[in-house]
């Protein structure tokens, strides 16, 4: 990526705007959004003037090594699974915009709590504007081997929610998945819905599930749920397509909500636990 300034002896002042250019291109052109990329590129102007160059190594390499670390930092702290740490059931809300992926995640979820957390699991959808969402979540849980709790576009999002509480309740549930209404644009009135649902519910994790395709806009969507709701993770949809994944970082620092997991097929298997060392090396490109 920076090819720039080979054989210079220290990183100063001069010689760091050229390679500086260089990684802001680099971020753009992985469609990470421009504030983002300008507060990014602050951060690592300050390192890399403070930073010592050792003598097998060029400014240039040093930079991209300041790079690849500032960028893994942002984007992730290690590995965060999901908190269940509550009094059964805890309860996870999905939350994002129409065609992200909530409605496939909260299957890999529940694949992934099956599976790997030992875990009984029941999946409701409040979307009550589109009948079709609640059969594919129905047909997308039994799939995953999950329970499926019964709604209708006749109910109101929060009655939908509490009767699955109760009915989780009842049967041991360890955790109850509620899918939500997306829309095709943020709107005021989803924003009051889910942030209802998250009164009435106060679920452990609220996840806010984002396609890693779009790109520059992912920061408004992004902005717009976090204002609504307290998120407490995220999930990076479609990172098996052949975009670069900038959306990751402008998600992380504008939420400020660690990145939980990636969907990288449309399987129900294709969920991963977001890697952001590797994910770093991907945006850079
Ligand atoms: P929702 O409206 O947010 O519930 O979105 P859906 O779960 O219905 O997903 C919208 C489309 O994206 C569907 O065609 C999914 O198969 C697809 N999809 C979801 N996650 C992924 C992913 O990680 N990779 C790929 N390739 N497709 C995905």
């Amino acid at each position: 990526m920076v090819k720039t300034m080979r054989g210079q002896a220290r990183i100063t002042e001069s010689n760091v705007q050229d390679m500086l250019r260089e990684v802001r291109m680099a971020l753009l052109e992985a469609d990470v959004a421009l504030p983002v990329v300008r507060d990014f590129i602050a951060r690592v102007k300050e390192r890399a003037l403070g930073a010592e160059v050792a003598n097998s190594l060029t400014p240039g390499q040093v930079l991209v090594s300041i790079v690849h670390k500032e960028l893994a930092a942002t984007m992730g702290e290690g590995v965060a699974d999901l908190n269940l740490a509550t009094q059964p059931p805890a309860i996870i809300l999905m939350a994002g915009l129409q065609g992200a992926g909530k409605t496939t995640t909260t299957a890999k979820l529940t694949r992934h709590l099956i599976e790997r957390r030992k875990k009984k699991v029941l999946t409701v959808s409040a979307d009550v504007y589109r009948p079709a969402a609640i059969e594919q979540l129905k047909t997308v849980t039994k799939q995953a081997g999950g329970e499926w709790f019964p709604s209708s576009g006749d109910q109101k999002p929060r009655d939908i929610a509490l009767a699955a509480l109760d009915y989780a309740k009842k049967h041991f549930i360890d955790v109850l998945l509620v899918d939500t209404a997306g829309r095709l644009a943020i709107d005021e009135a989803l924003m009051a819905e889910i942030r209802d649902l998250h009164a009435t519910l106060d679920p452990v994790e609220t996840l806010f599930v984002v396609d890693a395709m779009q790109g520059q806009d992912a920061i408004n969507t992004a902005r717009a749920f976090k204002e609504a709701l307290p998120l407490t993770g995220i999930v990076l949809t479609k990172l098996d397509g052949d975009s670069r994944g900038g959306a990751a970082l402008s998600v992380r620092q504008i939420t400020g909500a660690p990145i939980k997991f990636a969907g990288v097929s449309e399987k129900i298997d294709g969920l991963e636990v977001f890697d952001a060392e590797r994910h770093a090396g991907r945006v850079l490109g």
